[in-house]
């Protein structure tokens, strides 16, 4: 949707209070995601008007938090934590204010928080066009319908979660979803996008190599780590450097992308720890 001024952002916020006068059993929370000056703010002093705020809205930038009373009971808290790569206490306030029905809780900056926001929560994307206009894109947050509706299976857990059959040589193309299953408890790595499989054996560069890896098979589908809808990770046992490298790389991809983390078991996880089979020893024994 294209909003061509100020007054017409503010008046899109004003609506948008409408939308949530249901009732709920948690806070209801929006996350507003555009670059600086992308007009988070402005949409945020709209919906405070359409709320039934009189105080003023300003930026949170430096308090990183601001409350205002609702008339309805509850607070509008408007946060934002930009630059702030560790919440720290401000992550318990954020805990806390989700638990009150009647909060309604918007969130610039997201990154570091992402992990604790309802999975079905509200995603405002706001980006400045050339012509100085925003264009404004509304979603559920990625993953939400995934998180709640996907059942354990055994044999390949990601499909679990699949609605549509794809039987096409190119699925990442075809479809919306795309899966990504990896295995790197051996030596030879093994990487399923959707149904199309892809193997290599690493020697002693898998730290090195296996980003790229996955980088270079998702371009050769035209698709991005962005694209990757959830991911599948053999946790074990097996290689403890495989397994160790492949953990860290599937948790830091699904943990950015805000996406479900599988392990083969089809048992989800906001972090794979690998299971060794073994201790983890890093050094052999000498004899
Ligand atoms: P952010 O909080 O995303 O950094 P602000 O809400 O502070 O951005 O907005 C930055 C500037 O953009 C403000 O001057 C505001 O008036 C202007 N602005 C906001 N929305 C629009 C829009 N739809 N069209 C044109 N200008 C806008
Ligand atoms: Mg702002």
């Amino acid at each position: 949707m294209k909003i061509s001024s100020e007054q017409a952002m503010l008046d899109f916020g004003k609506n948008f209070a409408q939308k949530l006068t249901s009732p709920r059993n948690f806070a209801a929370v929006i996350e507003l995601v555009g670059d600086v000056g992308a007009g988070k703010t402005t949409f945020t002093r709209g919906l405070a008007q359409g709320l039934g705020i009189t105080k003023p809205v300003t930026s949170p930038s430096f308090t990183i938090s601001k409350s205002y009373a609702l008339p309805t009971g509850g607070q509008l808290i408007h946060y934002d934590f930009y630059r702030l790569p560790d919440p720290g206490l401000m992550l318990d306030d954020l805990r806390d204010a989700l638990t009150h029905p009647n909060n309604i809780i918007i969130i610039e900056w997201s990154n570091s928080i992402k992990h604790i926001l309802p999975p079905d929560h509200i995603q405002l994307h706001i980006s400045k066009l050339d012509d100085g206009s925003r264009d404004l894109q509304l979603k559920e947050a990625r993953g939400a319908t995934l998180h709640t509706h996907t059942q354990p299976s055994t044999s390949k857990p990601s499909k679990a979660s699949s609605t549509t059959p794809s039987h096409s040589k190119h699925p990442a193309n075809t479809s919306s979803e795309l899966s990504v299953y990896l295995d790197t408890s051996t030596p030879t790595t093994i990487l399923r996008l959707n149904d199309t499989e892809y193997s290599h054996h690493f020697a002693n560069d898998l730290a090195e190599g296996l980003l790229a890896y996955l980088h270079d098979k998702l371009a050769d589908q035209g698709s991005t780590f962005h694209d990757i809808t959830d991911i599948t990770f053999m946790s074990g046992p097996g290689s403890f450097t495989g397994l160790r490298i492949g953990a860290t790389v599937v948790n830091t991809l699904a943990h950015e992308l805000h996406i479900p983390l599988y392990d083969h078991h089809g048992q989800s996880h906001h972090i794979i720890v690998p299971d060794y089979g073994r201790p983890a020893n890093i050094s052999t024994p000498r004899k």
